[in-house]
């Protein structure tokens, strides 16, 4: 793998990576880039050419929207054959939701966008963001024996893993290793060297020509199912004004109570044209509505298979296509097809 002379732009959002204590308060705030560059003077001398794209507003990513979710799509595809790879800063706690989300925005890649960030500061001693970010570019940069990216898709390293980001979720708010991938191998693994797993990346085989979807609709909602939900919550949720598409969290392999005022709301819900997308509460494994009566009792109701889709991938990739697409069946049809690796059918 060779890295020299790389070109890689450095995509800066915000996130713990760059933040630093307030002495008055001891709360971790936003700071500016130059404060991370500072920190980081390795940079310099990573073999790669970095530039560097600022946002204009440095974000904890508990703001992230999907108005800038567009902003970086944009930015990439604006930029995409002038870099041979990304690397995005980025909050943790939403991390995933970004990743799934450029995922679906940005097709046929044939170029690595790596999101990464730190759980603690650039200026903690202990810090976790320098290793983060100088394996991201060094990845980032990384050609095979044909002169081709390595990575070819959207991707999530931390601690030392290479995650594909659509399928990450972040599982832990304490660990330095906060992100796993449950439902699909980890692309790589970065030791005393980066040892890639080629059977499971991505490639843009035909070398399809960049495609973007910087749109989406908001009008969504997570409804997580417990045991005693009441009719109330539910109609409130599903009559919400606007509404247009639904992530249900069901139990075990897509499981719901077998109420019969749920199950007429539902099928309500699918016939006024909002798409219901049934996962998992899970973190591993997938959807299979015919494996129990409580399962099957959703089939009829117009409820859609998330399959093993994450519920960070569920939303976005419902928000993107509901932005590109009015008719429902359109919708629940391109939901149930995998775009970028993000379930297995
Ligand atoms: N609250 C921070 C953020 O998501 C956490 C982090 O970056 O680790 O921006």
């Amino acid at each position: 793998m060779n890295s020299s002379n790389a070109t890689v732009l450095l995509i800066y959002t915000g996130g713990t990576i760059g933040m630093i204590h307030n002495e008055e308060t001891g709360i971790l705030e936003n700071f500016n880039y130059k404060h991370l560059l500072k920190h980081i003077p390795e940079l310099d001398k990573c073999g790669a050419d970095i530039d560097s794209y600022v946002f204009d507003k440095i974000i904890d990513s508990s703001d992230m929207n999907p108005d800038v979710w567009v902003k970086l799509a944009n930015v990439i595809y604006d930029n995409y054959d002038s870099y041979d790879g990304f690397v995005i800063l980025h909050g943790t706690d939403t991390m995933a939701y970004t990743a799934s989300a450029l995922s679906f925005m940005l097709i046929n890649l044939s170029k690595p966008i790596i999101l990464t960030g730190s759980q603690l500061p650039i200026g903690d001693l202990r810090t976790d963001g320098k290793e983060n970010l100088l394996t991201s570019i060094e990845i980032a940069s990384a050609k095979d024996a044909d002169g081709e990216s390595v990575v070819q898709e959207v991707c999530i390293f931390f601690e030392n893993h290479l995650m594909r980001g659509n399928r990450t979720t972040k599982l832990n708010a304490e660990n330095f290793n906060a992100f796993h991938s449950c439902n699909y191998p980890n692309l790589a693994d970065a030791g005393i060297h980066i040892k890639y797993e080629s059977i499971y990346l991505r490639r843009n085989q035909d070398n399809a020509p960049l495609k973007r979807f910087a749109v989406y609709d908001s009008n969504v909602a997570v409804l997580t199912l417990f045991p005693g939900i009441s009719r109330n919550v539910v109609e409130s949720l599903l009559s919400a004004p606007g509404l247009r598409g639904v992530v249900l969290k069901t139990f075990g392999t897509g499981n719901a109570p077998s109420c019969s005022w749920l199950l007429e709301l539902l099928t309500e819900a699918t016939a006024k044209g909002i798409v219901i997308v049934n996962v998992t509460q899970c973190v591993e494994g997938f959807v299979d509505m015919s494996r129990y009566e409580t399962g099957a009792q959703l089939i009829d109701t117009g409820v859609i298979s998330g399959h093993d889709l994450t519920t960070e991938s569920a939303l976005t990739k419902l928000m993107v296509t509901l932005g590109s697409a009015d008719d429902p069946e359109t919708v629940k049809s391109d939901m149930l097809t995998p775009i970028a690796g993000e379930m297995t059918l």
